[in-house]
């Protein structure tokens, strides 16, 4: 009989149009890293392409506050107002107990939560933009959000960049490819520990 190792956590955060999912997803398709993905649920509502059960679990916003009451989430945070989003521990602690390691893409507050609950069972790791105003360049480039919206995440990134000395690691995307490697070494590193 194999005994399994309980799996680790990594968290990974970022302000947003820092190429996060970029770089979860091209890690989870090469399949190089034995890693999970946890999938959140969120009372907001689904974007176009998105799946229930693989991007997200959307619930409403009572199905939520029932979910917190019956003491489902591992961490939960209001986002943005009136939008919550919430680590499920049926994703995480089924996962870790049978030995496999999980990514978590969750903010700076449920991040910095989460690493002080797992401790050394958990890397942090926060994506960072070569600079507030190249975020705001990539974010006026990209074309979707209006200059009120673009205003707002700056100013969002700007909130979250102060949680960067929280986290273990910081890898900053200057370059998708470099950004990519590096945090595929980190984690390999951290789970070989
Ligand atoms: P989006 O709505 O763009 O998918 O996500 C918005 C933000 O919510 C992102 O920063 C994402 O990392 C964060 N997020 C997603 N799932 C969770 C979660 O389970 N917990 C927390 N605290 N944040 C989450």
């Amino acid at each position: 009989m194999t005994t399994l190792k309980p799996g680790k956590i990594i968290i990974i955060s970022a302000p947003s149009g820092c190429g996060k999912s970029t770089i979860i997803n091209e890690l989870l398709r090469r399949g190089e890293i034995d890693m999970e993905f946890s999938v959140s649920a969120t009372s907001r509502p689904p974007r176009e392409g998105e799946i229930n059960g693989k991007h997200y679990f959307f619930m409403t916003e009572q199905e939520f506050r029932d979910a917190i009451a019956a003491d489902a989430f591992v961490e939960y945070e209001e986002v943005y107002p009136g939008r919550f989003y919430g680590t499920l521990r049926s994703e995480v602690e089924r996962r870790c107990a049978e030995g496999h390691n999980v990514i978590l893409d969750i903010d700076v507050k449920g991040g910095v939560r989460v690493k002080k609950m797992f401790g050394d069972k958990a890397l942090s790791l926060f994506i960072m933009p070569p600079s507030v105003d190249e975020l705001r360049r990539r974010l006026e480039k990209r074309g979707t959000d209006t200059p009120e919206a673009i205003a707002q995440r700056v100013g969002k990134a700007e909130f979250e960049l102060g949680f960067a000395d929280d986290y273990d690691k910081c890898v900053i995307n200057d370059n998708l490819d470099t950004a990519i490697a590096l945090t595929d070494s980190i984690i390999k590193e951290f789970i070989r520990q």
